[in-house]
């Protein structure tokens, strides 16, 4: 079941229709995964071949969740490869041969049924056993197709340019088996699989047909998929024997769904439950509906590929924290699950918040700099904001909150919870203040250390506990009850500002 390399090639086959559901980017992350542990390449290749489907900008939003993903294909329309064109609509003329020889091994059939014989055919037919009828070996001999009528009536509508479609030949009771890496041995009865059309009357070819011959003839090893493709493999398992006879049929591993609170899990689940199911921000061009991403919503990519690698996959070990080389190191088929794996939420933002304690200040500046500025804050100091990030990143569980958990280091608070500190003042605190600015203002070594003995002795001094000036003395700083130890934003923030907002802070609670 290998090329005669033996190298692996796995492929992500998305069609351009959309947005990149988070089970897409899992589907790419399984594939990527198996191919780079094994040495062996990673192809996208983009199944258009619906053109009633096509989506401007989707292909491109593709590439860039890809990339943000940290994952880069080996071979695609944009990497280019040996084996393209990698757009299956750019592949038109290599199918019908294909579809050709199925006819003539009596394998298919055209089929020259209009939609209102389809729709006649699906009221006629429909039973109590048989709530939707398909076109499949019940009635394939009472339609309009090469099976029905004769060969010259045959060659009179093909030469006469009557629409058509090419349709496979089911055969009758007969078991479709294969083994799948992940549900091992399945079996289909040929009796409920439908005579899918294969090439179209636009001379397309359908996914099924498409996505046979591409895999043949791009030599994939490896087929990683999602779940909800099972249901169609009989009739692929059957075009690879028809056509190739089974030589180097990829091994397939179809994935297990993931679900969300009510099931399979939706697009319209995210904006129900309030998360995100997109990998990035999609607005679809076609009506404005906007879907919001992960990535604008303040996941990191190690994050997101993490908690999505564990979706229906377990290192066997309690390890959950992976980098993306830890999870190539350590990935394994025989760990990805049968069953759903169930979205939690909560748990996402548990990574992106272990992550952001992993991470590097260095990797996470670029990201805080831009959502700063994007919030209109202007970072005229790269090394202020590092260490800005350095005391705050323990804070934080998405990378939109570096916004609020930094901004008081950038401008002073805007509203003061004095209402937290009014009912415990007293004079004595607003003497402790006042006396505390004047210490502070000819202090020299301005250090987070000598801000925290002057007040620590004056509180002494003034026989007041320190616990109960701290709580105020954040207030007045940051103007709630958040942020890193009070001692290190002041320092932070410089003398002539701690003065300030506390001077500011003082008059409004003596006149609240
Ligand atoms: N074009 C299919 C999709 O959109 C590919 C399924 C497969 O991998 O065979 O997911």
């Amino acid at each position: 079941m290998q090329n005669s390399t033996n190298k692996v090639r796995v492929r992500f086959a998305p069609s351009p229709t959309g947005g990149l559901h988070l089970g897409g980017v899992r589907t790419v992350l399984y594939n990527y995964l198996f191919a780079k542990q094994q040495g062996g390449d990673f192809i996208l290749r983009i199944e258009d071949t619906d053109q009633t489907r096509f989506v401007e900008g989707a292909e491109q939003y593709i590439y860039d969740c890809l990339k943000w993903c940290g994952i880069e294909p080996d071979e695609s329309p944009l990497h280019g490869g040996n084996y393209g064109p990698y757009r299956q609509s750019e592949r038109k003329e290599m199918y019908r041969k294909y579809a050709e020889q199925l006819i003539a091994n009596g394998q298919a059939y055209y089929a020259f049924d209009t939609t209102e014989d389809l729709v006649k055919m699906r009221s006629d037919f429909k039973s109590d056993e048989n709530p939707s009828p398909q076109y499949d070996s019940h009635v394939r001999m009472k339609m309009k197709n090469s099976l029905t009528l004769s060969a010259e009536e045959v060659a009179t509508l093909l030469s006469n340019a009557t629409p058509y479609v090419i349709r496979i030949k089911i055969p009758e009771n007969e078991t479709i088996s294969f083994t799948d890496l992940i549900h091992h041995e399945v079996s289909f009865e040929s009796s409920v699989v439908d005579d899918k059309v294969l090439l179209k009357a636009d001379g397309m070819p359908t996914y099924h047909l498409a996505v046979v011959v591409d895999d043949y003839l791009m030599k994939i090893t490896h087929a990683f998929r999602g779940e909800e493709w099972l249901s169609s493999s009989p009739v692929h398992i059957l075009l690879w024997k028809y056509l190739f006879g089974l030589e180097n049929m990829p091994a397939w591993a179809h994935l297990p769904l993931i679900l969300g609170p009510s099931g399979k899990l939706s697009k319209r689940d995210g904006a129900k439950f309030g998360f995100p199911v997109y990998a990035m921000n999609w607005t679809d061009p076609r009506n404005n509906d906007f879907t919001e991403g992960f990535k604008e919503q303040g996941f990191l990519p190690e994050a997101f590929i993490n908690l999505l690698a564990l979706l229906g996959w377990n290192g066997g070990t309690e390890q959950e924290l992976f980098s993306l080389d830890e999870m190539i190191s350590q990935f394994s088929i025989e760990r990805i699950h049968k069953s759903g794996a169930k979205f939690d939420y909560e748990k996402a933002k548990w990574f992106n918040q272990e992550w952001i304690k992993k991470l590097p200040v260095e990797k996470l500046f670029p990201i805080v700099k831009l959502i700063m500025e994007s919030n209109g804050s202007q970072i005229n100091d790269d090394n202020y904001l590092k260490t800005v990030i350095t005391l705050i990143k323990d804070r934080c569980t998405l990378m939109s909150d570096f916004y609020e958990q930094s901004i008081y280091f950038f401008q002073a608070p805007n509203v003061l919870d004095i209402a937290s500190i009014k009912p415990k003042w007293n004079i004595e605190k607003t003497l402790f203040f006042e006396s505390f600015s004047d210490k502070l203002l000819p202090l020299n070594n301005w250090s987070a250390i000598e801000i925290e003995n002057i007040f620590k002795s004056l509180a002494a001094e003034k026989n007041i506990k320190p616990g109960e000036l701290q709580l105020p003395m954040r207030i007045m700083l940051v103007g709630g009850k958040y942020g890193p130890a009070v001692f290190e934003i002041a320092n932070l923030i410089g003398k002539e500002e701690t003065i300030n907002r506390m001077s500011i802070a003082l008059s409004q609670i003596n006149i609240e």
